[in-house]
Formats: C-alpha cells, sequence, structure tokens
C-alpha cells in the first residue's frame, strides 16, 4: 500500500529530536506564546526574508487574521480562485465580505491575472493568490495590477513553504503572508499551526493584537480580537522541521522529476512549471479525460489517489447564493473533472515512483 502521505516515515527519522523538543516544552511548563514561538517567529522571517512574523492558531485563522488587520469586512469585495481549498473563501465571508472567484491557469491551476483584472470593481479591496500544490502563483502582474489599483495582496501560502519566485520566497510579495502548518502540509506540526508574515509593522502589530483577544497589555483589551495562538509544542517541533525543510522540499522536487521521467501515458498532462519559479510540490497533480479509470487503477493495485478539489467553490452549496456565474469559470470546472493527486512526500522511493507511473501509463 502506498499511500498520499506517510507522516510515519518522517517521525521516525526525526524522532529522538522531536520527542526531545515536545519533552523540553512539558518540563518547562510554557505552554503558550513562550520563547519557541517567539524563536520561531525570528527563524521563520529570516528564513522567508521578511520583517514580521506572528504565530497563530492554524492557517484558516492566518487568513482572517490577515483580511481584518487590512482592515477587509462588510461591503468589500475579495478576488480569489475558485479552485482550491475551502478556507481561502470561507475566511472572505467570516470577515463579513464578499468573495469573487477569477478563473485559473490550466497548467498551474493557479489564479490567471488577466481574469483577475476583469474582475476588479470599485469595492474590491485585496485579492488572494494561492500558491496551490506548492507552485507559485504569477506574482509580477498580480502585484503591478493591485499597486495600481489600491488593492492589498494577501498570498494564501498554505501549500507553499520554501516555494521561490524570481528568487524570492512565497508570502514576501503580497501585504501578507499566510501559512498552514496542518500536519500533511510541506512544513507541518502535530496538530493545528499557522503564520502571518509582513513588512508592514501596523499590520504586524495589529496580527498580534488580534491573535490573542486585541490585548496589548494583560487584561487592557484595545479592540475584539481572537484566541489565535501558535503554542509552545507545536512551535518546537517546527524548530525542529524548519531546519530540513529545503531538503524535504528538494526530495519532493526530485520525486517530481521522478514522476516526470517515468509517466509517458499521452493523455495524461503533467503539472506546469514556470522557469522563474521553484515548485515545491505540495501535491503533484496531473490532468486527464480518463482520470477516474486510472483512479481507479491504482487504487485496485494499492496506490491511493486523491482530487483535489472535486468541486469548484462557486458550485459549492454555501455559495450557492452568490450572483457569480459558473460561466466564466471554466477552467476551474475543467480542472475539477480532470485533475488526480498522486501520492507526494519527501521519503518516496524511486521504486515506488516507478510502480505507480507504470501503472498511470497501464490505464491506457
Ligand atoms: C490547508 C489550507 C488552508 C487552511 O489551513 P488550516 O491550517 O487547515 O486552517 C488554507 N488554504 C489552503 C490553500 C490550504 O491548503
Amino acid at each position: 500500500m502506498i499511500p498520499m502521505v506517510d507522516l510515519g516515515r518522517q517521525y521516525r527519522l526525526l524522532k529522538e529530536e522531536i520527542d526531545n523538543a515536545i519533552l523540553d516544552v512539558l518540563n518547562s511548563s510554557q505552554f503558550i506564546l513562550g520563547p519557541n514561538c517567539r524563536e520561531l517567529e525570528k527563524e521563520i522571517a529570516a528564513y522567508l526574508g521578511v520583517s514580521h512574523a506572528i504565530g497563530v492558531a492554524n492557517g484558516t485563522d492566518a487568513l482572517l487574521l490577515a483580511l481584518e488587520a487590512c482592515g477587509i469586512g462588510p461591503g468589500d469585495e475579495v478576488i480569489t480562485t475558485p479552485f482550491t481549498f475551502i478556507a481561502t473563501a470561507e475566511v472572505i465571508a467570516l470577515a463579513g465580505a464578499a468573495p469573487v472567484f477569477a478563473d485559473i491557469l490550466p497548467d498551474t491551476f493557479n489564479i490567471d491575472p488577466r481574469e483577475v483584472e476583469k474582475k476588479i470593481t470599485r469595492k474590491t479591496r485585496a485579492v488572494i493568490p494561492v500558491h496551490l500544490f506548492g507552485m507559485p502563483a504569477d506574482m509580477d502582474p498580480i502585484m503591478d495590477l493591485c499597486r495600481r489599483k489600491g488593492v492589498r495582496v494577501i498570498e494564501d501560502c498554505a501549500q507553499s513553504f520554501g516555494a521561490e519566485y524570481r528568487g524570492r520566497k512565497t508570502g514576501s510579495f503580497g501585504d501578507c503572508g499566510c501559512f498552514s502548518f496542518f500536519p500533511s502540509k510541506n512544513l507541518a506540526c502535530c496538530g493545528d499551526g499557522g503564520m502571518v508574515v509582513t513588512e508592514d509593522p501596523g499590520i504586524a502589530e495589529r496580527i498580534r493584537l488580534l491573535r490573542n483577544h486585541g490585548s496589548r497589555a494583560k487584561y487592557m483589551h484595545g479592540i475584539i480580537g481572537h484566541n489565535s495562538r501558535l503554542d509552545e509544542i507545536q512551535a518546537a517541533v517546527l524548530r525542529v522541521k524548519l531546519k530540513r525543510i529545503d531538503a524535504f522540499n528538494e526530495g519532493r522536487r526530485k520525486a517530481a522529476g521522478l514522476y516526470r521521467r517515468y509517466i509517458t501515458g499521452k493523455d495524461v498532462r503533467l503539472p506546469g512549471e514556470r522557469e522563474e519559479s521553484r515548485h515545491v510540490y505540495h501535491q503533484f497533480t496531473v490532468r486527464s479525460a480518463l482520470r477516474d479509470r486510472i483512479a481507479a487503477r491504482l487504487n485496485k493495485n494499492g496506490v491511493s489517489t486523491a482530487i483535489y478539489y472535486p468541486v469548484p467553490l462557486h458550485r459549492q452549496e454555501v455559495f450557492s447564493g452568490m450572483k457569480q456565474s459558473a460561466e466564466d469559470l471554466p477552467c476551474a470546472d475543467a480542472c475539477a473533472r480532470e485533475v488526480l493527486s498522486l501520492p507526494m512526500f519527501p521519503e518516496l522511493s524511486e521504486e515506488e515512483i516507478r510502480l505507480i507511473s507504470s501503472i498511470v501509463n497501464s490505464a491506457f
């Protein structure tokens, strides 16, 4: 059986160091907003090349607090992709604003900057590009457009820790970069965790307030906030793994290279890459009109697969009240019908990739 992700393989490699990091926290009795969170914030800011990093409870909160810190709320529109995890659009509604969907590109699955431009109105206050599956969105045209229009950019980096666009890390382009450390992500803890990064000291200060009940000093509350802190156990585990993130991502890129070599079926489209980008393959996602047949064959032979995402967000019941028509989102609809994600994690062996690829090839 080859799973989509095998968290146990990574844990066994790092067991002693992770166990000790957790035991140190238990012995310190400091569980919330302690030294591990503070040091991790500094280490991640340095790694990404940004000025401020603020640990929060999860990736969804990272996005929500970023929207709130940018002052986005009722009456505002926020443009994002319909081909992403629900959280990306959910937070827009939670902030009181209206999500507006712009179509994606057929090979990278990322938001198409030209479609974003078409969707901008006088009410547009922010764009949330998602670096889906570890592939950076096309940030230059997105940043140019948004700066010209006075619109904020909040990057959803939940799947792209360590990915680069023109030599800079994702999360360092927009007004805010939002990360998730959910166990299956490229940089992952052993529970929920998230982080917001920014160059703007005002936004950083507001996020620090928002994550801790709007509290500047103990029992003094200036604004309505949240309980959204990254706890010390998660931060300690993340510090162990952050030291290896480049090697983990290199392992994913190597696995992707092997899939590219061994998958030869003509009716399978491999994920797009770009000269200017360093893809970190949170997922290895192919496209095929015969997707269901390939998946059935893999599953029958003990290989797990997944469909990210089977129902695009503009077709979700929760957004059925939106005025937006599906007619201008054809690419997201086509991708939802054709995508298939194959097993992907840094420790995947060449032998396993060869086996998976040969089953894919035999489906034709
Ligand atoms: C995982 C994910 C999130 C949410 O992160 P959580 O930590 O699970 O809240 C948001 N956006 C995308 C694209 C994700 O993959």
